[in-house]
């Protein structure tokens, strides 16, 4: 670990266009549970049955009562992970964090530039109007009233703005994310088991592109193979290690 944490350093502070790409594992620390681990919400539900857009539209009073399992992102705090990336970036070492996470963690903890490739929960939509509201909106008539389905002035239903299994991914993030990632001369990947789509191929494109490859996961993961530097652990353990490494030999 700590050989491995010297040369992290070392790539990380010789970068240019460092860029970052973060999974669950960077959010399971505030508390937010990780829906694809054993034990999470997709072990126990089926996501075709309920967290697909079709599924949603047929049956919405389901998805709400599921949801409340989602509830904990509403009052999550980031963690030292978080923090560190933001620094990095304040630092100017880091250009963009791009994330899988929906809770809007980095953003709470500094990050400036941040791509949501799976959406948000700072909103949500009127699937009849199209009207696009703070997400307060959607958990008072959820949590206050008590309505399930809750629904827009119009009669529409309201959906977070999270992408659901089955929807497209949201065209200018992905652009966003690609373009950045295809420019970066260093990828570091942070809690995430890079199982998922479009996550599992941003990492083989910057290694293309001849990108230095840095991971911090608890789990290996498929790229592992093609990294620089693995380092293996709790993210809010080690990107804060990694952050002391790089001042000092700056
Ligand atoms: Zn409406």
């Amino acid at each position: 670990m700590e050989e491995g944490l010297r040369r992290a350093a070392e790539l990380l502070s010789s970068s240019r266009q460092a860029v970052a790409l973060t999974g669950a594992g960077v959010s399971t620390e505030s508390g937010i549970p990780d829906f694809r681990s054993p034990g999470g919400l997709w072990s126990r539900y089926d996501p075709s049955e309920f967290a697909t857009l079709s599924s949603f539209l047929r049956d919405p009073v389901r998805f709400y009562q599921l949801a409340s399992e989602f509830l904990s992102v509403f009052t999550a705090e980031p963690n030292e992970g978080h923090r560190a990336l933001a620094e990095l970036e304040e630092m100017g070492l880091l250009k963009a964090v791009i994330t899988q996470n929906v809770d809007g963690l980095h953003q709470a903890a500094g990050s400036k530039r941040v791509v949501e490739l799976h959406g948000n929960l700072r909103e949500c939509r009127c699937l009849s109007c199209g009207t696009v509201l703070p997400i307060e909106v959607l958990a008072e008539k959820l949590v206050q009233r008590g309505e399930i389905p809750p629904r827009c002035g119009c009669g529409g239903l309201l959906k977070p703005n999270v992408i659901l299994f089955g929807e497209s991914l949201p065209a200018e993030a992905l652009r966003e994310a690609f373009e950045l990632v295809s420019r970066c001369d260093l990828l570091l990947v942070a809690g995430s088991s890079l199982m998922v789509s479009p996550a599992n191929f941003l990492p083989p494109m910057a290694v293309e592109a001849g990108a230095e490859l840095l991971i911090v996961n608890e789990e290996p993961t498929p790229m592992d193979a093609f990294a620089s530097v693995v380092l293996r652990g709790k993210t809010g353990k080690v990107l804060p290690e990694l952050v002391r490494r790089v001042k000092e030999i700056r």
